[in-house]
């Protein structure tokens, strides 16, 4: 039997990745998801190991339970979610945080979870809202909205 997809873990674990300032995750599951790239290609792209690739797209897969409805979510949630303030920058001596000010932070995505949790479900639950819920109950609406990039 196959797992119902679980769209809003997917857009939690998109959220963290905007926040740590991995943005970078966020575009190669788009290329991967939407534009149909091969992990290697991508991996070129990003600069990083296609191992690494494959570990982000492996961690959507296991968010949603499978691949089934990726490419929507992606697609509904996509610019919304590159939106996103990073609160993580990169300085030369590691990773700084521009809201709690703390320094040399070494596990990013820990960082968001153990102090900054608020921010991670307020932005999940306006991306999911905006567009998530939004795509599937309204589509008369979706003349306004921004057409899918073919
Ligand atoms: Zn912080």
């Amino acid at each position: 039997m196959v797992a119902l997809p679980r769209p809003e873990a997917v857009v939690r674990v998109l959220v963290l990745w905007a926040l740590s300032g991995e943005k970078e995750r966020i575009e190669a599951a788009r290329m991967y998801f939407i534009d149909n790239m091969s992990p290697s290609d991508i991996a070129a792209k990003v600069g990083a190991s296609k191992n690494v690739v494959n570990g982000w797209l492996g961690r959507l897969k296991s968010e949603n339970g499978n691949s089934l409805g990726l490419d929507a979510v992606l697609r509904s949630c996509y610019n919304r979610v590159m939106e996103v303030p990073s609160i993580l920058v990169l300085r030369p001596e590691g990773y700084s945080c521009v809201v709690c000010k703390r320094k040399r932070l070494e596990r990013t995505a820990y960082h968001i979870l153990w102090r900054h949790r608020e921010l991670l479900e307020e932005h999940t639950a306006k991306v999911i809202e905006n567009c998530l819920k939004k795509n599937r109950s309204s589509s008369a609406r979706r003349s306004q909205t921004r057409p899918d990039p073919a």
